[in-house]
């Protein structure tokens, strides 16, 4: 079913080729498309220049221009517009060191990775197939488009490329795209380990993960990717993994489960991980041990991000944790807390310091109110500045000096 997107799309090929550009969606859309899958980003390719379309529509945002890729704004959405190109050589390992526009869509969908992402389909639903896509669609196989050992060594990347739509799609890999995979998967040593994270997270993340994870396991990609082979339980791990991992986040606090030796910072300095993937990834790990040593309980909720929760349960399963947790414990334990953040304590250091006027301001102010967030989330204490002044009392700050 083609939807609204599609519609909407529509014009942007109507526009271009009113002004005889050529123009067809492209790529990812059309395989999913053909597929009846919920599809990402429409794409589209153009013989017209990126300078052309830049011409022919009022918002244009040139994001990758002198790759021929414009952002171009169309009835509220945006699409990517590329137009029609040959690559050259990969040398950073990042980008083709040079384009080459040309003319006709056959050539560009020659240049790009796999037969099933090789389709281009025009305005009126026609199909641009040159690669034989749809064969591999109905098969369900990955294949390179040309020799995969050339398109392996022209971009590496492809390599954990056809590993992850393996993994999202269920697809298994044809036998001499495989082959050329396995023989010469050193050579993703060379690609920045940002491109190398992003794919690997959307692998974890796939329906058929399973399958993926295997054929990982079986063709040794773990020992060129940094700290995963240091460890026999990490590839053990993966090995058996038969269910997806949502984000790199769950996958970082998994791992840190399972090889404690590798701390949480080396994961973040080697795969280059954001802050926040760093310190979740932290929290989830912590609360996975806490929960094996406690069980579920209110302190361990509360101190968990809420958009976390269902990653812990995730997660626990996954690793077939003695404490089974589901996502309505949690919900419960969370909405029963009396707090959910130290801002909704009804005292702050300020009150501390009218409680005890004679002492010094210092690190005992800090402790104190960690050890009031403790008994008001667990219940010991309520919540009132009332209750938490008589309770206080009984606390001994240290003496000024
Ligand atoms: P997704 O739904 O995950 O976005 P996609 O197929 O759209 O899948 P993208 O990474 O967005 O994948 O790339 C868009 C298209 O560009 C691909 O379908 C493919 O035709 C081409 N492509 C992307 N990366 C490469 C690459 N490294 N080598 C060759 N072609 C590529
Ligand atoms: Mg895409």
């Amino acid at each position: 079913m083609i939807d609204q997107r599609f519609q909407t799309a529509k014009g942007i090929l109507d526009r271009l080729e009113a002004y005889h550009h050529k123009a067809y969606f492209v790529g990812g859309a059309i395989r999913d498309l053909l597929l009846d899958r919920t599809t990402g980003d429409i794409d589209i390719a153009t013989s017209a220049s990126p300078q052309q379309v830049q011409q022919l529509f009022d918002k244009v945002i040139p994001v990758g221009i002198e790759h021929g890729t414009v952002v171009v704004r169309f009835e509220g959405e945006s699409f990517e517009v590329t137009t029609f190109r040959v690559e050259g050589a990969y040398s950073d390992y990042r980008h083709p060191d040079h384009v080459h526009f040309v003319d006709q869509i056959e050539e560009d969908l020659a240049r790009r990775d796999f037969t099933i992402n090789a389709i281009a389909m025009d305005k009126a639903g026609d199909l641009v197939d040159p690669f034989s896509g749809q064969r591999d669609l109905n098969q369900q196989m990955i294949r390179t488009v040309g020799d995969p050992e050339q398109r392996f060594s022209e971009d590496p990347l492809r390599m954990l490329r056809a590993l992850r739509f393996s993994s999202q799609l269920g697809f298994t890999l044809e036998p001499n795209t495989y082959a050329a995979l396995k023989e010469n998967i050193e050579w993703i040593e060379k690609i920045a380990i940002e491109r190398i994270t992003t794919e690997l997270e959307k692998m974890f993340a796939g329906t058929y993960s399973g399958y993926a994870m295997k054929m990982f396991v079986k063709a040794n990609v773990a020992e060129y990717v940094p700290l995963l082979a240091k460890s026999n339980r990490l590839l053990k791990f993966l090995e058996v993994l038969d269910r997806p991992l949502h984000s790199l986040t769950e996958v970082i606090a998994a791992f840190s489960v399972i090889e404690p030796s590798i701390s949480n910072e080396q994961w973040a300095k080697q795969w280059k991980l954001s802050n926040q993937t760093k310190n979740h990834a932290k929290q989830l790990s912590d609360a996975i041990q806490q929960c094996d040593k406690t069980g579920l309980d209110k302190w361990l909720v509360y101190q968990l991000d809420k958009h976390l929760h269902a990653s812990l349960v995730r997660i626990t399963q996954i690793l077939s944790r003695k404490q089974t947790i589901n996502l309505e414990n949690i919900k419960m334990l969370y909405q029963q807390l009396p707090i959910h953040t130290r801002q909704d304590l009804a005292i702050n250091g300020h009150d501390l310091i009218s409680l005890f006027p004679k002492r010094n301001k210092g690190p005992w102010m800090k402790q104190l109110l960690r050890e009031i967030e403790y008994q008001v989330v667990v219940g010991n204490v309520n919540n009132t500045k009332q209750a938490i002044g008589e309770w206080v009392k009984k606390w001994n700050p240290p003496e000024t000096n």
